[in-house]
């Protein structure tokens, strides 16, 4: 027996646990106690289809990035860290040599090892080795649930932020009120927005959205039978600007569309309902092609941006805005596991509810040996 418990996937729908090695740290790395991690879309992704686009699962994998605990074991030359520091990681290590490494934008780097990404092993066990400088101390009065968090509003800061680069009393349309978006809505408001509007197809979702971000609501039209994708898209715009009293230009424009679903119609939606020279940013991984109005992106001088996991800053800032209690993490959590219970997890994600009926929004598995009840 080693000790290092872990979930690890050996392909579509096959997940097992296995008794890893504990690993072995570098100088400049920590070994650290995975306490709290989350279930995000792409874990289940990796575990239904073995794969999201060109990443295959071709190993037994460790599932797992949403992640934070306590620092166990700290390497020679580290200086920030000491054991028992409850920290959340940043779960990418970036080559720091190449060229998009030394330019500051290292979520670009091709040499980078990201958790649960294949080929490279997850946070789900009870060790995780990585390098000091992407751990970030957690403050007392937040939890280790919290660091978990850390990661999604991570991806939210960098969309709003860093690629967005919103400016206060601007106002802005997520589609998708899934935990990225939601959190997408809620950075939005921390950092001024004038208006925030959250759109979807499940009413439960917009509801949770406006109580969780103040955020005003637009529940998306069916498509009817017959219609083409643009064609739908289109009215469904032109029923949303009208409820909405959306213009496409002055005030009661959208400065920017945040795509957090990766629905074709959102795309579409999003680009139609934005405001002359605003700007459209994609985060929501879905359909692999779709079909973009590009009059609309010419004839508006839309900016259309790619939006890809965070980047220099990002976990600085989502910490100091959770921190500042400008950003509430605590809502999000719908569902807590213990770590044997990982499947009914991943289940529970998979189906967007659990089998008593309540709605997921982020599920949280626990530690080996650490409580589902207790928050750290
Ligand atoms: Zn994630
Ligand atoms: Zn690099």
């Amino acid at each position: 027996m080693s000790n290092n418990p872990s979930f690890v996937l050996r392909k579509a729908h096959d997940v097992v646990f296995e008794d890893r090695p504990i690993p072995e740290i570098k100088d400049d790395e920590v070994l650290v106690a995975v306490k709290k991690t989350g279930i995000c879309g792409s874990d289940v992704h990796f575990l239904v289809d073995g794969r999201i686009g060109s990443y295959v699962v071709e190993k037994p994998m460790i599932l797992g990035h949403e992640s934070a605990g306590v620092v166990h074991k700290v390497g020679k030359k580290v200086k920030s860290l000491k054991e028992g520091d409850r920290v959340a990681m940043e779960p990418g290590a970036t080559c720091r040599v190449c060229e998009d490494c030394k330019r500051g934008r290292y979520e670009l780097c091709d040499d980078i090892k990201f958790a649960a990404t294949p080929p490279d092993d997850g946070t789900l066990a009870r060790y995780y080795p990585i390098p000091a400088d992407l751990c970030y101390k957690l403050p007392d009065h937040l939890t280790l649930e919290d660091g978990a968090l850390m990661e999604p509003l991570s991806v939210a800061v960098h969309a709003v932020a860093n690629i967005a680069q919103l400016r206060a009393n601007q106002s802005v349309a997520v589609f998708g009120a899934g935990p990225v978006g939601l959190l997408c809505l809620a950075v939005a408001r921390a950092l001024g927005a004038s208006r925030v509007i959250a759109v979807d197809i499940v009413p439960s979702r917009l509801e949770f959205a406006k109580q969780y971000a103040g955020a005003e609501t637009y529940l998306s039209a069916k498509r009817q039978e017959g219609e083409s994708p643009l064609a739908y898209s289109q009215r469904n715009a032109q029923a949303m600007t009208e409820q909405l009293g959306i213009k496409d230009r002055g005030p009661s424009g959208v400065d920017l569309v945040v795509d957090a679903s990766g629905a074709e119609v959102s795309v579409q939606t999003g680009i139609i309902i934005a405001k002359r020279g605003g700007t459209f940013v994609q985060v929501g991984i879905g359909a692999l092609g779709v079909q973009i109005p590009a009059l609309s992106v010419l004839a508006k001088e839309l900016t259309y941006k790619g939006s890809f996991r965070y980047g220099p800053g990002d976990y600085q800032l989502a910490l100091a805005l959770a921190r500042q209690g400008k950003v509430d993490l605590k809502p999000l959590v719908t569902h807590r596991y213990s770590f044997d219970d990982a499947v009914q997890a991943f289940q529970t994600v998979r189906a967007g509810k659990s089998e008593d009926g309540r709605p997921v929004i982020k599920a949280i598995i626990s530690g080996p040996d650490v409580s589902p009840d207790d928050l750290l």
